[in-house]
């Protein structure tokens, strides 16, 4: 999925000095963006309060929505460099499509993971004809500096490992949970995993504690660590856990995600992360000439244009708190 804002604003994200090395609980609210097609998204990350939760630097959850008289999700040919995207769906089916000649249709609970490193462009849509309902989730991962300009990659995993307990299953999208491991591949130290609670579940699921953590709410109403989400909503909760008090007020829809606190400053602007307004800049510019990113086969409309570089140089910006 793409960041569809008419003029995104750069950003500095990363580095140590808005970590909280204990336990916290922040709660995150969201803001509607539009990104095409008939979707509304919810956007949690990056947040005025907190930028990126480990490496994860960019979440947004949609739906759920009925689309069954509306296109559904249209996402035209945009470029990424320096992260990976997660597409997580609860309700729906996305087909995707990108510049390495990747075709994959996505369904709930499998893995879509795009690595663009260098460079890559994709688009994502709604099947036709699709069901009813479009529920899901996109995440991007940034890439460490000895990792960013890797190949491109898709990898579709339909069958994820999962943690059980009492009234629990997780199902562990990416890195590691409780010692369960993704296939999906990644390049620093972190966990995404989907939560899924039966109404009255009350357990303590453990945790890494040299990670950060952050929870939201897909479906459903918990108590994390005591604090009540909705659907939409995030909580952070900071390093130094080992484990997290979980309750379920009704059947509910968790992802969980957390990683080592990302040491490296980047610099994210529209689709791209980069480390300097250099590379920002070039990516446009390539993206804009048609050189480096290649085509999409297969979308029947045109590629999304990059939107103008912010007039002010990119600053560097601690973390807001
Ligand atoms: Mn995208």
């Amino acid at each position: 999925m793409s960041n569809l804002e008419l003029h995104p604003p750069a950003r500095q994200c990363g580095g140590l000095s808005g970590i909280s090395a204990r336990p916290v609980r922040e709660l995150l609210s969201p803001r509607q963006a539009d990104i095409g097609g008939s979707t509304v998204v919810r956007r949690l990350l990056p947040n005025l309060g907190r930028r990126m939760v480990g490496a994860w630097c960019f979440v947004d959850h949609y739906g759920p929505d009925d689309i069954a008289d509306e296109p559904g999700m249209r996402v035209p040919p945009h470029p990424h460099t320096g992260l990976q995207t997660v597409s997580w769906l609860h309700a729906g089916e996305v087909l995707h499509r990108d510049s390495i000649g990747s075709e994959s249709t996505i369904q709930p609970r499998e893995l879509g993971l795009m690595t663009a490193g260098r460079a890559i462009a994709h688009a994502e849509q709604s099947t036709r004809p699709h069901p009813r309902f479009l529920h899901g989730a996109q995440l991007w991962v940034a890439l460490p500096d000895a990792h960013r300009d890797v190949a491109p990659a898709f990898e579709h995993h339909a069958d994820l490992p999962v943690v059980t307990a009492s009234g629990l299953t997780a199902t562990v999208i990416l890195g590691e949970l409780d010692h369960t491991a993704s296939p999906g591949t990644t390049y620093s130290p972190l966990v995404g995993a989907d939560l899924a609670l039966a109404e009255g579940t009350d357990v303590r699921l453990p945790v890494d504690p040299d990670f950060e953590y952050a929870v939201l709410t897909m479906s459903g109403a918990t108590e994390v660590d005591g604090v009540r989400l909705d659907p939409g909503s995030m909580l952070y909760l900071g390093c130094g856990r080992t484990e997290l008090p979980l309750r379920a007020l009704s059947d509910s829809g968790l992802l969980l995600l957390g990683g080592e606190p990302f040491e490296e400053k980047i610099v994210m602007w529209w689709n791209f992360v980069g480390r300097s307004q250099e590379d920002i800049a070039q990516a446009r510019s390539e993206w804009m000439t048609g050189t480096r990113f290649g085509e999409v086969m297969g979308y029947d409309g045109a590629p999304l244009p990059a939107p103008e570089l912010p007039p002010v140089p990119l600053k560097a910006r601690g973390r807001v708190r």
